[in-house]
């Protein structure tokens, strides 16, 4: 493979440096943005989080805008994906708590820089493991929909480089792992993409466009099938996800073990 900056071999470190470099840059312009638009939370708290969505959401700058003067009237989501969702994140930590019998540090809806996290699981004791905290931590992603996700755990990841993130597919029955160690480049390159795009609208170095920019609502169609199928999925994949958990963190053990 020809060598190119995101597979260049380099020194142990830098990438991170290079990512936390970028990642304090990006927050000031999220917050900068926020500040320009007037995006903040009830509590007048800059919605960075929102404004890093709508980032990397549209690849048109005019959009962007549009998505961040419109976001008072954001569509309003079905309450079923809402509570299902609520359901699937209360089941889960309240299983890994009994589960890990006091031994993990389990929290539900955790506040980050860039959003929050569904599910996030710290390991607690272990000598020379905790150490290295940061570098078992794990956050679990919950999609109720048949939506993906990837850029809420790459959000997350770029906050937490080192943690794994979990995304659980209740519906669709699949749990997919994002290991943040292995994608450093690419959460490099996700990071420096939301910055240009961040500093464009900042610069106000574009045109407004003609797209047509209607964020429909969402409904379901038939209720009581999604409602059936969902809780039916929900006690299928629990002891799955909680058993890739578990898999997860004894793997991450021996990894900070063999690297000492
Ligand atoms: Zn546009």
């Amino acid at each position: 493979m020809e060598a190119t900056i995101f597979n260049r071999p380099i020194a142990e470190g830098v990438e991170s440096d290079l990512l936390s470099y970028l990642r304090s840059n990006l927050d000031e312009v999220c917050g900068k943005i926020a500040e320009k638009y007037g995006v903040y939370t009830a509590n007048g708290k800059a919605r960075k989080a929102h404004v890093l969505d709508v980032l990397t959401r549209y690849t048109c700058p005019g959009c962007v805008v549009k998505a961040l003067m419109q976001m008072r009237g954001r569509p309003e989501v079905d309450a079923i994906f809402r509570e299902n969702h609520d359901l699937a994140v209360s089941l889960l930590i309240q299983a890994l708590r009994n589960l890990s019998n006091g031994g993990l540090d389990v929290n539900g809806e955790v506040s980050c820089e860039f959003g929050k996290l569904d599910v996030l699981v710290k390991k607690l004791n272990g000598g020379l493991l905790q150490v290295q905290a940061g570098s078992h931590e794990l956050i679990v992603e919950i999609k109720t929909n048949m939506s993906f996700g990837l850029k809420q755990a790459l959000r997350y990841l770029i906050e937490k480089p080192d943690a794994t993130a979990i995304i659980w597919r209740v519906r669709k029955r699949q749990i997919l792992v994002i290991d943040g160690r292995k994608h450093r480049w690419l959460l490099i390159a996700y990071v420096a993409a939301a910055l240009q795009q961040g500093l464009t609208i900042l610069n106000e170095d574009f045109t407004t466009c003609d797209h047509d920019f209607t964020d429909k609502p969402f409904e379901v169609n038939d209720p009581q099938g999604f409602l059936d199928d969902f809780l039916t999925s929900l006690i299928d994949g629990l002891p799955k996800v909680m058993n890739t958990v578990m898999q997860l963190l004894e793997r991450k053990n021996e990894d900070a073990l063999g690297s000492v």
